[in-house]
């Protein structure tokens, strides 16, 4: 089989998941983001595993995703809707008792027409300038609103992953100024404000990336191996090229292994002639181009041909995949393709 093959350690994922938790006091909630299919990871898998270590709130960015996770969970657990309530989710939010956030005064109209009973929460703006209400537009409405008892008031920090970055303070000061003395549940922090420091936490936390291994939370155990199998191997003489472009030339005589997947695997073409496979803990060079499905390697120091070659594991996590592609370890996860015979391991698989 020459399909490459995602590991998915769901225990990893619920132990970040407890070290996050940890991080926080007693009284603040630890809810858990799985939009866009738990960053590339599997929505239902990932939502139930950490169901099980105890997450009751679960985040995601579109009704459709909310729809899929609830299908999960079952019923019980709140699952919310970053985008709100778009025209055409009221029927999604009222069967499968979704609660969207709520980010302008449309969607409230929308949603207190549609839904009147439903439950809800705001998103306020306090200077990323992406979702939710305005200050001003916030002032206007706040003394409707809170009457009718949103279950959440939230906002988002833009420069949370820089700790020394004067938007985290004018923000928390714009969070504060929108929400103190309402008496209703407030979050503020994904991954990075969570470690930013108790003023930064309020009611609720909301991470994502720190579940999944990746940066800004140093301290998280690594989630996934992706292993490619190896199709064939060949020698060159000096003097051959390798790939599209020819842009590596063997200067000695070179062992080529060549593994199956590539840029329409989301392995980034932006990693040709940077990236590392590893053989167990050997590292074996990228030789010339990512090409649509293959990628070729020079593994002309180790002992024997690999059968297969590792792209992420424990010795290249995605934040250095990522800093070779001039990208972030987001959008390493997120681009993994669909082509993946994704494997759950751990006790919860
Ligand atoms: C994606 C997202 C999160 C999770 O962020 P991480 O950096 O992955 O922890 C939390 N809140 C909102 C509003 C988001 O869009």
């Amino acid at each position: 089989m020459s399909t490459a093959t995602l590991t998915i350690d769901l225990d990893a994922i619920a132990e970040n998941w407890r070290a996050l938790d940890r991080l926080t006091d007693q009284a603040t909630q630890t809810g858990a983001v799985v939009k866009a299919d738990a960053y590339g990871l599997g929505a239902g898998r990932v939502a139930r595993a950490l169901a099980r270590a105890g997450a009751r709130r679960f985040f995601v960015a579109l009704a459709e995703e909310g729809a899929e996770v609830r299908q999960a969970l079952g019923p019980g657990p709140q699952i919310c809707i970053f985008s709100g309530h778009m025209a055409g989710d009221t029927e999604m939010i009222g069967d499968l008792d979704l609660t969207p956030m709520l980010n302008s005064l449309d969607q409230m109209t929308r949603h207190l027409e549609a839904l009147p009973d439903h439950p809800f929460g705001i998103q306020l703006d306090t200077g990323m300038n992406r979702l939710g209400m305005e200050p001003d537009e916030w002032a206007a409405v706040a003394e409707i609103v809170l009457p009718l008892k949103p279950e959440l008031l939230m906002s988002h920090l833009a420069c949370a992953d820089e700790p020394g970055h004067p938007m985290n303070a004018r923000q928390l000061a714009n969070f504060h100024a929108m929400t103190d003395g309402t008496n209703v549940p407030r979050s503020l922090s994904a991954t990075g404000g969570i470690l930013l420091g108790p003023q930064y936490h309020f009611d609720l936390t909301r991470p994502g990336i720190g579940l999944y291994g990746g940066m800004p939370f140093a301290a998280a155990r690594p989630v996934l191996r992706l292993t490619l199998p190896v199709v064939q191997t060949r020698m060159l003489e000096p003097g051959e090229s390798v790939g599209y472009g020819c842009t590596w030339t063997a200067e000695h005589p070179a062992s080529i292994a060549t593994v199956s997947a590539g840029y329409a695997d989301g392995i980034l073409r932006a990693l040709s002639g940077r990236a590392t496979l590893w053989a167990g803990e050997t590292p074996c060079p990228v030789a010339g181009r990512i090409s649509m499905d293959l990628i070729t390697v020079d593994v002309t120091h180790l002992d024997e041909p690999p059968r297969e070659l590792d792209l992420i594991c424990p010795e290249q996590t995605i934040d250095a995949l990522a800093s070779e592609a001039g990208t972030i370890g987001y959008e390493i996860l997120t681009s993994l393709g669909p082509r993946y015979t994704r494997r759950y391991g751990g006790a919860q698989a």
